[in-house]
């Protein structure tokens, strides 16, 4: 199996490569932001609860989202792999994924890390949010919170996977063509 974890600050551009990457090589994308995003849609109470701290640009639960990686991964027994994006985001999570993986005889084969400046991710996410209309997009005080939990909470997981030898980083500026081929690059040597 191919399990990526895709990581990268708000704005790196995780989404657009996933996108690409589970067309390439036949994975399962699990996004947190999209599930948490699909259960406020349906107006569930999970999605209740998110709201308000994903409009903030705080984190979600650690409980909230490993049960909800939990029960996708339960549901795609015959995956030839997953692309994990925007989740983990606290070591709590990392450790939790780890735990989960290998109860289903499997382990994350490497993290890819997009490295991209804060002024071009609040430039990206100001654009994204005329676009998208996500709330948590929408004005530079909530993205200064997000890229402070990113810097505080999120990018400390670079050590955790460095320590398994697992962390390759890549230059997140330039068209969506040429980062995708640096992501390949890299796929190719696992
Ligand atoms: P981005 O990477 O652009 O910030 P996401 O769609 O990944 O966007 O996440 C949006 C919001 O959803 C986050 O700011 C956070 O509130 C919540 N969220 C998503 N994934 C997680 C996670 N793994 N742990 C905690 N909160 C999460």
């Amino acid at each position: 199996m191919l399990n990526l974890v895709l990581f990268g600050p708000p704005g790196a551009g995780k989404g657009t490569q996933s996108n690409l990457l589970i067309k390439k090589y036949k994975l399962v994308h699990l996004s947190t932001g999209d599930i948490l995003r699909g259960e406020i849609a349906a107006g569930t109470s999970l999605g209740l609860e998110a709201k308000s701290l994903m409009d903030r640009g705080d984190l979600v639960p650690d409980e909230v989202v490993i049960g909800m990686i939990s029960s996708k991964l339960d549901k795609n027994v015959n995956a030839n792999g997953f692309i994990f994006d925007g989740f983990p985001r606290t070591t709590e999570q990392a450790k939790a994924l780890d735990i989960l993986l290998k109860e289903k005889g499997t382990y994350i084969s490497s993290m890819i890390s997009l490295k991209v400046s804060d002024n071009e991710l609040i430039k990206r996410l100001l654009e994204r949010g005329i676009e998208s209309g996500r709330e948590d997009d929408k004005n530079e005080e909530i993205i200064a919170n997000r890229i402070n939990e990113y810097n505080n909470k999120t990018a400390p997981l670079k050590q955790f996977y460095s320590a398994q030898n697992k962390l390759s980083e890549v230059e997140g500026i330039g068209s969506i063509t040429e980062i995708a081929e640096r992501i390949n690059t890299v796929i190719e040597t696992i």
